[in-house]
């Protein structure tokens, strides 16, 4: 097994010990089954949209895989692993597994500041993939986000995926299938996660103690791991600054070109600085990217509230009475050009684009819409 230098946010998902309880039906569908589990696939693709629990899905998975004594979980009538059924007689996949360190487990994944998987990264796991399996008993690959392989990469791992190696089963993860190459995903069998039912995602969240559940899961776009991370995070004072910042140039006629400077200043907060300033108010650490997302919530729910949508699809509901309001008097034909400009923005700010023009130029278009 290998490890990455995001070690921090991985590690966690090895002590994993349940499925979420939207995952059970497709629990009982990957594993509890007799025949799906004996008849598991040599590569299986989990594809579904940020924060619905692929990843911990597949650690689960991994080590339901690699354990030596699955046993049925009176509770739910379903196979699981051993260690979530029987803490006391753990066997010793399971043990080396909630440390990290089994042997027949092999994970890849980006480095930190990277976004790229390396074709020398695959085909180190080209070559652990042959080694014959430490406990006797399967080996499991896992490759997050599969989207990140360039080209070289996808390429190498493809030549695996046509000859597989026996009880060697490969996990890929990933929120852009799309952006897989199609000789690659027609070699898995793919599972297509849909966002969790509203219903069973609520009450897990009421479960989690967190306020404005309902806000937080509609901030999520219903993606209920992203709703309790949110939760947890200063991202909402930073969308309340930042959402506030940008429809004063609506409702108090603040000049689009000062807004635009203000945020973009708001981008060049150090954190070193800001922890020195503890007396201070606290000063928001706040990205480009955070901007361009809140930016583009709000010109969505506008455009939505100017073609009568339903009030379920829009993601700001505490601003839902003004942004109503407001939605009457923009131009919606202005507001879906700008939409597609801060499509374009997402990019334009990995990029070396000046981060200030960008701002300035979106400003004066969200200026112009209206009436
Ligand atoms: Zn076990």
């Amino acid at each position: 097994m290998t490890h990455s230098p995001t070690d921090n946010e991985i590690l966690p998902y090895y002590k994993q010990n349940a499925v979420y309880p939207w995952q059970l039906p497709l629990w009982k569908q990957l594993f509890s089954d007799p025949v799906a589990t004996s008849h598991f696939p040599h590569a299986l693709l989990l594809s579904g949209v940020s924060g619905i629990g692929k990843t911990p899905l597949a650690f689960y998975l991994a080590r339901a895989l690699l354990c030596q004594t699955p046993q049925e979980n009176l509770k739910t009538g379903l196979m699981e692993p051993c260690q979530s059924v029987d803490n006391d007689n753990v066997c010793r996949s399971c043990q080396l597994f909630s440390a990290a360190t089994h042997p027949d487990l092999y994970h890849v994944t980006t480095a930190v500041d990277k976004k790229v998987i390396p074709v020398d990264d695959i085909r180190a796991l080209i070559q652990w993939s042959v080694l014959n399996s430490q406990f006797g008993g399967k080996k499991v690959i896992l490759i997050e986000p599969a989207e990140a392989m360039n080209l070289s990469a996808s390429n190498s791992l493809l030549k695996t995926l046509e000859e597989p190696v026996s009880n060697t089963i490969i996990i890929l993860l990933t929120n852009k299938k799309q952006a897989l190459l199609p000789t690659i995903r027609s070699r898995c069998r793919t599972i297509d996660m849909a966002l969790p039912d509203n219903q069973i995602t609520m009450q897990w969240l009421s479960e989690q103690n967190i306020p404005k559940p309902k806000l937080m899961l509609s901030l999520a776009s219903g993606a209920p791991l992203l709703a309790l991370q949110l939760s947890q995070s200063e991202q909402l004072e930073v969308r309340y600054a930042i959402i506030n910042q940008l429809l004063s140039v609506m409702t108090d006629s603040i000049d689009p070109l000062s807004v635009a400077e203000a945020l973009f200043k708001q981008t060049k907060t150090k954190p070193a600085k800001a922890s020195r300033k503890k007396s201070q108010t606290k000063t928001l650490l706040i990205t480009p990217y955070d901007i361009i997302y809140w930016f583009d919530s709000l010109v969505s729910d506008l455009a939505r509230l100017a073609q009568m949508c339903a009030i379920d699809i829009i993601i700001n509901i505490d601003y839902y009475d003004s942004l109503q309001q407001l939605s009457n008097r923009l131009y919606l034909k202005r507001l879906l050009q700008l939409s597609d400009s801060i499509n374009k923005a997402y990019y334009e700010i990995q990029g070396q684009i000046n981060i200030n023009l960008l701002f300035e130029k979106l400003l004066i278009d969200w200026n112009n819409c209206q009436k």
